[in-house]
């Protein structure tokens, strides 16, 4: 599907170190070398409900990551899905008494337009889930055929002919091999604590005639009343959600690709499942590198549709907030740490904002050659952000005092153009 546009990135003189970047797996930070290339897979939204805070920190987080690699040197391939066909999404098109893909179609919109309004780089490949079901399916009948997938039988309502992925034998596939995928390498979580968070994050640990209770469905048979699509082999269908982010990123990007990221809610078992299916299919680790964004509250509470106390960045917006403020206030927060949207920041992003544009005619070619090194180096050391803006913030000081004859429009422009280029914002 289509994505959204990409303002251009001004060209900087010089460029940035090479990145280094906490690494989920590795339980520690480490530096990404991408050599020239790099890749970044983001998984993308289930188009049920608008965008709130916490999904725009995430693509604001790795849209630094992505800016940070092209001002060191290196091309980017980017690539995020639309998971365009989920049971929440079949749930609130019932409740809202909508088509799915009329509701699927109008929040895809809505979600390029706030990525759009918060400037953040458009993927190269913009694949929905229900689109990539054509290459899903020979995958799921390959992992069957080596016995790595199994069928589990009918039980109460659920028809028999449902595919999962078998945990234990995709573990056991090579012992010799150190990259091996075994489950628990990307959490590093031990088997009791995946359970409690595999049933609260969509999987179904209970359902009858599964050989672990960790298994992931890959493929779910037809049910009355729900969209299905032909399976081959496996019968009319729909397949599961963490197939369906390896196979979209395996087919667009190299194995193994630079960046593996998101929210930390999918660290496990969303990333932990994508990396065990694409090692299965292909023996090659899925990713690199994992990355997560911590998880974004509101007012002390965790933001939440059950609670309905979502901050929406659309809703901001209608009411003419500056996307730029909003996108200063997401990177007033460090990528890794939980927080809680306020007004006050809010406000205090929008002073921040009107104190650099107020610096920016006013400043020397030093002081804006000092802070594109300040930005540089705070984005190098795990996107540090709030330590970016505060170079900005000290630049800004400085450009206020700055005697008239230093002033000059080759620096007021490099000024604007770092701040632009890596933080994303126009001032
Ligand atoms: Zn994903």
């Amino acid at each position: 599907m289509i994505a959204w546009k990409s303002s251009p990135l001004p060209v900087l003189p010089g460029t940035s170190p090479d990145v280094a970047l906490y690494d989920t797996a590795l339980h520690r930070t480490v530096p990404v070398r991408p050599g020239g290339e790099a890749s970044l897979y983001v998984c993308g939204i289930t188009p049920y409900d608008a965008t709130h805070m916490g999904h725009a920190s995430t693509y604001v987080a790795f849209d630094l990551l992505n800016r940070q690699w092209r001002d060191s040197g290196n091309s980017v391939r980017y690539v995020q899905n639309v998971t365009d066909v989920d049971d929440p999404l079949l749930e609130r098109a019932t409740a809202r008494g909508l088509d799915w893909r009329a509701l699927a179609q109008e929040q895809t919109q809505l979600f390029r337009d706030d990525m759009e309004a918060l400037n953040v780089l458009a993927p190269d490949h913009y694949i929905g889930a229900v689109e990539s079901i054509e290459w899903i399916v020979p995958v799921v009948e390959d992992l069957l055929r080596r016995g790595l997938a199994y069928r589990v039988p009918a039980a109460g309502s659920e028809p028999a002919g449902d595919v999962y992925f078998s945990v234990d034998a995709a573990s056991r596939l090579d012992p010799e091999d150190p990259d091996a995928w075994r489950l628990g390498s990307v959490s590093g979580l031990t088997a009791d604590q995946m359970l409690p968070l595999f049933a609260e994050r969509g999987g179904d640990p209970l359902r009858p005639g599964k050989r672990n209770a960790l298994d992931p469905l890959l493929w779910r048979v037809e049910r009355p009343g729900e969209p299905f699509w032909d399976g081959a082999s496996l019968g009319s269908g729909r397949p599961g959600w963490h197939i369906e982010c390896s196979v979209i990123a395996q087919r667009f990007l190299p194995a193994p690709f630079t960046v593996q990221a998101g929210g930390s809610d999918l660290v496990f078992p969303h990333h932990e499942m994508s990396a065990g299916h694409a090692y299965a299919c292909t023996g090659t680790p899925l990713a690199r590198h994992y990355a997560h964004a911590g998880m974004v509250g509101l007012d002390g509470a965790k933001m939440s549709k059950s609670l309905g106390n979502l901050v929406l960045v659309s809703s901001l917006r209608t009411s003419g907030t500056d996307p730029a403020a909003i996108r200063a206030v997401l990177l007033s927060h460090h990528y890794r740490t939980d927080w809680f949207w306020t007004g006050e920041q809010l406000t205090a992003a929008e002073q921040r904002l009107s104190r650099w544009r107020c610096a920016l005619p006013l400043t020397g070619y030093a002081q804006a050659e000092e802070m594109l090194a300040g930005v540089r180096a705070a984005l190098a050391r795990d996107l540090d952000a709030p330590a970016a803006l505060a170079a900005v913030d000290a630049w800004a000081a400085s450009a206020l005092e700055t005697p008239a004859e230093d002033r000059s429009d080759d620096a007021a422009v490099l000024a604007g153009s770092a701040v632009d280029s890596l933080l994303g914002i126009r001032l």
